[in-house]
């Protein structure tokens, strides 16, 4: 098979994936081959977009991949006594790190990404399929965040500033 003719397989089982997520088919949302990698416990949505998002950009040359997607509790409050042993207080380490209760990726509905070129690239058209920045100060912080093919929102300052004005 040609490279542009496995990037269209590859596309097509996306995309299919993707239909299958939406509209709630059966088990296909959980079948590994589908999604690229790192995108495992994510909300289906995410899961599917952020894999079509990703084919796009590797056909088009461009490396990016998931540095970190689904936590769990444990994994998130060892984040969050890390971040007060670095920042110095609670207060501090929000900005960068949310407690457990609040954080989108023990919900399944964040995925930080890098390396930065690829990070780039996804703020630029991570919208065509629901995928935007969300924080100011955190490039690699992606989520959906639009409906696919709208413009994205304007960016939180941090992570802390919408929890606050959200209530979670
Ligand atoms: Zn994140």
């Amino acid at each position: 098979m040609s490279d542009f003719a496995s990037r269209l397989a590859c596309t097509a089982l996306a995309a299919g994936a993707l239909a299958s997520a939406v509209l709630g088919i059966g088990q296909a949302v959980a079948a590994p081959t589908a999604f690229a990698p790192g995108t495992g416990g994510l909300v289906p949505g995410l899961a599917a977009s952020y894999t079509l998002a990703s084919n796009e950009a590797h056909a088009q040359g461009i490396s990016v991949w998931i540095t970190s997607g689904k936590r769990s509790d444990a994994e998130q409050r060892q984040l969050w006594r890390n971040a007060i042993a670095t920042y110095g207080s609670p207060e501090a380490a929000r900005r960068w790190v949310l407690p457990a209760e609040e954080s989108p990726h023990v919900r399944g509905e964040a995925v930080d990404v890098g390396p930065w070129e690829g990070a780039a690239w996804l703020e630029r058209n991570g919208y065509r399929w629901g995928l935007c920045r969300t924080f100011v100060n955190e490039w690699w912080h992606f989520e959906l965040a639009t409906t696919p093919g709208a413009a994205c929102p304007p960016m939180w300052p941090d992570a802390a500033v919408r929890a606050d004005r959200r209530g979670i």
